[in-house]
């Protein structure tokens, strides 16, 4: 099944969802029942991840009337790392683990 759209010279647009097979390029009017020629729109394609688009969906109906939730979503809660972040900087290493640089030991006065 697919939606084609139909335009009414007298109403306006109006969508027919049919088979492929059974369309034609006019189709009766709904509302004066006269003949409306088919209107040849873009492909509905969609690129976007479903994930994304429910998402996008989701924020787009919450604009509107925001969902209000009473706790944090759950899942298991992230391991403390060590390693670099913004906030806490590189993690330290010990003295004995540094990689030696290129550059040769300054000589000793
Ligand atoms: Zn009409």
């Amino acid at each position: 099944m697919a939606t084609y759209v139909f335009r009414c010279a007298e109403c306006s647009d109006f969508e027919v969802v049919q088979p492929m097979s059974a369309v034609r390029p006019t189709h009766p009017c709904p509302g004066c029942g006269g003949p409306s020629r088919r209107v040849f729109t873009p492909p509905a394609l969609r690129t976007t991840p479903a994930g994304l688009h429910r998402a996008a969906e989701a924020a787009e109906a919450s604009a509107e009337a925001p969902q209000v939730v009473h706790s944090l979503p759950g899942g298991a809660p992230r391991p403390r790392s060590r390693r670099w972040s913004p906030f806490t900087g590189a993690a330290p290493v010990a003295a004995d683990r540094r990689p030696a640089g290129p550059h040769q030991p300054l000589p000793k006065p």
